[in-house]
């Protein structure tokens, strides 16, 4: 029955107690059905009225679709489908910038989603000592896989990098002085910045040097009865280029050791992997800060290491045991899903084939050109046989995640040009569409011309990119 006044409308306990909704109600809940259904009746009703005033006999369905009991149900079915929709969802990251800040990080691999989803769904040994029957630490199993892979006599693990400097300075500097150059005063995305930092851990802030020159005899001028210790900042985001001059870490090692106080080395991006490290020149890893005579180094677990948030301190048990018992370090402790998810992906580094295999930001950034290139080429020629017009191109990539930032790799991409098709969107358009398809793809739009790089996209992925592909460009595949 066509419905074409108001009072035609279901009554909300008879519209519900249709079939139909027996599924919503399993799968959505009772009340958010409901919800969902009173509104549709109540946004009708009111298009109905207003109808009714201008012109009694248009129909109130979409355009032609007469108005329908089964309308108002479908329309029911897709409220509670859009509203549904988790926030945090996946999307295919076509823009080659391996660790994209605004997209989570590294991602996981499948061995260390189906670790965190397996021992996440029963109980675990987080807290537990089995040799003992008594109450464990849950960081335990993590700090020694740490010790032992970095051969460090202690390491501390935390939320995030962030916490981690905060921690270290909030032990080893209240109300003493902590020396550092004027050239590393960062500030890390989301509102990290050196000085503040320092200032919440009540640590005094010693700034030597220049912008763009320290030397030692600025560290050493600076050491006083105060001094609590020498603290190093990885300049991960940016890069001081010209006339400059700082001073390396073995040197700061060395002059913090002749006055018995740490170096204290916040490296950011806490590359693990050589392999990686040889690719990004510039970016010190974790083992040669080590062997350079840091003695606290503190690191991000999601950054060049491509695990979970996480912030890794390491380095000698003099420093760190007084962190141990802080207490910040209860407000800072991780949930077991980033534990679970950091000691698998650090297991995986005693192997670097492993290591390359399963953690997927070293799988991206270590993928040999050639191989990209004729991956690229083969999903382009599945576009053209679709009847897109898309051509290989060498592009450039980034690492992201404020690594490397002035590193530009060499890397492919598949370009599509709309101006090459007729009757398709613009631009702009088919990039705002790919955006807003079930599976978000998110590339670049550069003059007008849309760029995927595959090195951030899974294999398994290529099919869904193709669909959204097609469907953002309203292009029917022949076959
Ligand atoms: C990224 C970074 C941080 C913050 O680390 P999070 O893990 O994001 O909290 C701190 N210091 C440096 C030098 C960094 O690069």
């Amino acid at each position: 029955m066509t419905i074409k006044h108001p009072r035609d409308l279901p009554k909300i306990d008879e519209f519900l107690g249709d079939e139909c909704f027996a599924d919503a109600i399993e799968m959505y809940g009772y009340t958010p059905t409901i919800e969902a259904a009173r509104t549709v009746i109540d946004e009708t009703r009111s298009a109905l009225l207003n109808q009714g005033n201008v012109c009694d006999d248009e129909p109130a369905g979409d355009d032609e679709t007469p108005l329908t009991c089964g309308l108002l149900q479908q329309r029911v079915l897709d409220r509670l489908a859009h509203d549904a929709k988790p926030g945090i969802r996946p999307v295919i990251n076509a823009t080659g910038v391996i660790l994209h800040t605004n997209l989570g990080r590294a991602p996981f691999s499948k061995k260390i989603a189906d670790a965190v989803h397996e021992i996440t769904s029963s109980y675990s040994s987080l807290e537990y000592n089995f040799e003992q029957k008594s109450r464990g630490h849950r960081n335990t199993h993590v700090e020694k896989l740490v010790c032992e892979l970095l051969d460090v006599e202690a390491a501390i693990v935390v939320n995030n990098n962030a916490a981690g400097v905060l921690l270290v300075l909030s032990t080893l500097a209240r109300n003493r002085e902590v020396i550092v150059s004027r050239g590393e005063l960062v500030e890390i995305g989301g509102s990290f910045r050196i000085p503040e930092i320092m200032e919440e851990s009540r640590a005094i802030l010693r700034g030597v040097g220049t912008t763009n020159r320290t030397h030692l005899h600025d560290y050493e001028r600076a050491l006083t009865e105060e001094t609590a210790a020498l603290l190093r900042v990885h300049t991960s985001n940016f890069r001081l280029i010209g006339f400059t001059k700082s001073v390396s870490t073995k040197e700061l090692a060395d002059l913090a050791h002749r006055h018995d106080l740490p170096l204290i080395y916040d490296l950011g991006s806490g590359c693990l992997s050589a392999d990686l490290a040889a690719l990004l020149p510039g970016e010190p890893t974790v083992a040669s800060s080590i062997e350079d005579g840091a003695d606290v180094i503190c690191f991000s677990g999601d950054k060049l290491l491509g695990g979970p948030q996480a912030g890794i301190i390491v380095g000698k048990e003099r420093y760190i045991s007084a962190m141990r018992t802080h207490p910040l370090l209860r407000t800072f402790r991780c949930d077991k899903m980033t534990l679970i998810a950091l000691e698998q992906t650090l297991r995986l580094y005693f192997d670097d084939e492993l290591a390359r295999r399963h953690i997927p930001i070293l799988s991206m950034a270590l993928v040999e050109p050639e191989e990209l290139k004729r991956r690229t080429e083969l999903f382009t020629d599945r576009l053209n046989a679709c009847g897109i017009q898309a051509t290989v191109e060498p592009s450039s990539m980034v690492m992201g995640g404020g690594t490397a930032p002035e590193l530009y790799l060499d890397s492919w991409a598949c370009v599509i040009d709309p101006a090459l098709h007729e009757g398709v969107p613009s631009p702009s358009v088919i990039d705002s569409n790919l955006r807003a398809s079930s599976r978000p793809v998110i590339c670049r739009l550069i003059h007008d011309r849309l760029f995927f790089d595959l090195r951030t996209v899974r294999s398994d992925e290529e099919d869904l990119l193709l669909e959204n592909l097609l469907q953002s460009m309203n292009i029917e595949c022949p076959s």
